[in-house]
C-alpha cells in the first residue's frame, strides 16, 4: 500500500447499459446511473460509458485468527490477513464498524483507505501459510478486490473468505463465486419489515443467497448479532432460529452480543442469559453448532460431538486450543462433523 489516503477509482466490473443509464449488477438495489451519478452505496460512481469502484483499497492490514470472522468449521486456527474496503449497503443503526463502513453515507466518515496491491497481499498471506478475509465493511462492495486476489491466489493455495450482509445479485454471486472458500452471513431479521427498519435493505435477496452460497460449494456460517428490544423476544429468536435451519441442521450459527454504538446508544447490552436463552431455543430448533463466544465461558465456543458429547474442538477467545477431530470425524464415536478442517 502507498501512505496516502486518497480515493482511486477504478474501472468497475457488474453493470449493464439500460437506455440512457447504465445499471449497477453488483446488489439488490440495483441503482440505474446517470453520468457522474453515484450510487446508493456511495462507493460506486458512473463515469461516462461505464461505472467505476472506490473498493481497491482498504483501511486495515492486519493479522488475526479466522476464529476472529468468526468461522469456527473452517481451517480452525488458520493465520488470516484482514482488508477492510470502505462502504457498505447496509446503514444499521449499531454498527461497531461505522468508521469504515459507513464511508459516504455519513458526513462525519473521512476515508481512511489505501490502495491495495493485490499480488503483495496474496504474497504476504501465502508466505504464513494464511488465508485472505475481507470484512468489518461490507465485501461484496469488494467484489473486483475479491476477484482480483483470487486471480493472484491462484495455485497458491491462499483462500479468500467474507464476513458479509450477503446483499448481492445471483448474477453477481455466480461470478465472485469460484473467488471464494468460506463465507460468514450476518442474518439480523427474518421478517422483512424488521430487516428493512434496521438496515434499510429487503431480506428475500440475502435469505436466497444463504442457500445459493452453500449450493455453490462455499462454506457457510451465519451470525446473528442479539440487539436487545429488536431481535430478543421469543418470536423473533425461534424465526431466526428455524431460518438457519432451514438452510442446513449443521451450519454453523454465531451469536453474537450486542454493545451499545454509533447511534443505537440507548439499548443494553446483550446479558449472558438472553444468550443462553438463545442457545437453548436454537438447540430446541434442531441446530446442531451454535456458538457464543465470550458471554457464556468456553463452552460457548468449543464444538461438541452431537452424537455423543465429546469436546471435538476446544477453543480460547478467537482461537484454536485443540481439534481432535481425526479426519474430520468424532475421535470417540466416529460421527462426522461437517467443516473444511
Ligand atoms: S452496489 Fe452500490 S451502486 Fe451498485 S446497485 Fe448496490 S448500492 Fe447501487
Amino acid at each position: 500500500m502507498s501512505s496516502t489516503p486518497h480515493i482511486y477509482w477504478q474501472p468497475a466490473q457488474f453493470w449493464q447499459a439500460e437506455g440512457e443509464r447504465l445499471l449497477c449488477t453488483l446488489c439488490p438495489f440495483r441503482c440505474a446511473l446517470s453520468d457522474g451519478q453515484v450510487g446508493l452505496c456511495r462507493v460506486r460512481r458512473r463515469q461516462g460509458d461505464h461505472l467505476e469502484t472506490a473498493t481497491f483499497a482498504s483501511s486495515v492490514h492486519h493479522w488475526q485468527t479466522i476464529e476472529r470472522k468468526p468461522l469456527y468449521h473452517f481451517r480452525p486456527g488458520r493465520h488470516t490477513l484482514t482488508l477492510a474496503a470502505p462502504g457498505c449497503t447496509f446503514r444499521c443503526d449499531y454498527c461497531q464498524n461505522s468508521r469504515i463502513s459507513q464511508y459516504g453515507r455519513d458526513d462525519s466518515v473521512e476515508w481512511t483507505a489505501l490502495p491495495v496491491d493485490s499480488a503483495q497481499v496474496v504474497a504476504e498471506a501465502r508466505a504464513k501459510d494464511a488465508m485472505i478475509a475481507l470484512s468489518y465493511s461490507e465485501p461484496t462492495l469488494a467484489a473486483e478486490l475479491t476477484l482480483a486476489l483470487a486471480y493472484e491466489a491462484r495455485e497458491t493455495g491462499v483462500e479468500i473468505v467474507w464476513k458479509s450482509n450477503g446483499f448481492v445479485t445471483p448474477e453477481a454471486l455466480a461470478l465472485i463465486a469460484p473467488a471464494l472458500a468460506a463465507v460468514n452471513i450476518d442474518l439480523k431479521a427474518v421478517d422483512d419489515d424488521a430487516h428493512r427498519r434496521l438496515t434499510g435493505a429487503p431480506v428475500a435477496p440475502l435469505l436466497a443467497n444463504l442457500h445459493a452460497f452453500r449450493a455453490r460449494g462455499i462454506w457457510l456460517e451465519i451470525s446473528t448479532p442479539l440487539i436487545t428490544g429488536f431481535n430478543t423476544d421469543t418470536a423473533s429468536l425461534v424465526a431466526l432460529a428455524e431460518q438457519v435451519y432451514a438452510i442446513g441442521a449443521e451450519v454453523p450459527w454465531h451469536l453474537l452480543r450486542f454493545h451499545p454504538d454509533y447511534h443505537r446508544l440507548h439499548a443494553d447490552p446483550t446479558t449472558p442469559e438472553l444468550l443462553a436463552r438463545a442457545v437453548a431455543i436454537a438447540k430446541d430448533v434442531g441446530l446442531r453448532y451454535v456458538y457464543v463466544e465470550r458471554a457464556l465461558g468456553a463452552r460457548g465456543r468449543c464444538t461438541y460431538c452431537p452424537q455423543c458429547g465429546y469436546e471435538v474442538i476446544t477453543r480460547d477467545i478467537w482461537a484454536l486450543r485443540q481439534n481432535a477431530l481425526h479426519d474430520g470425524a468424532c475421535p470417540a464415536c466416529g460421527e462426522i462433523v461437517p467443516g473444511k478442517w
